[in-house]
């Protein structure tokens, strides 16, 4: 039994996304971030955090995620930091 190495295909190779990831902003919704590696697109309230590929969340994706509008689970407790507990 001989194993035949097939140079073609082994030099096929299909790179991980993580390999590539890098989100970055797109010009025309400042909301909206795409990964140049895989395509993928992302926004504030997608209920999940697009990471680089170097393990990082990118600086533009944590300035969004803080300033963006946040779902109607704290309305009513905008300001929880004088709560009395009555
Ligand atoms: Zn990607």
């Amino acid at each position: 039994m001989q194993v035949t190495w097939q140079a073609d295909q082994v030099e096929l190779v299909v790179r991980p996304c993580l390999s590539l990831c890098q989100w970055v902003p797109t010009r025309a919704d400042e909301d909206l971030f795409a990964c140049q590696g895989c395509g993928s697109q992302w926004r504030p309230g997608a209920g999940w955090t697009p990471v680089d590929a170097d393990g990082h969340v990118p600086a533009e994706v944590r300035h969004a995620l803080l300033t963006s509008v946040r779902p109607a689970a704290g309305a009513g407790r905008a300001d929880s930091s004088t709560t009395t507990g009555s």
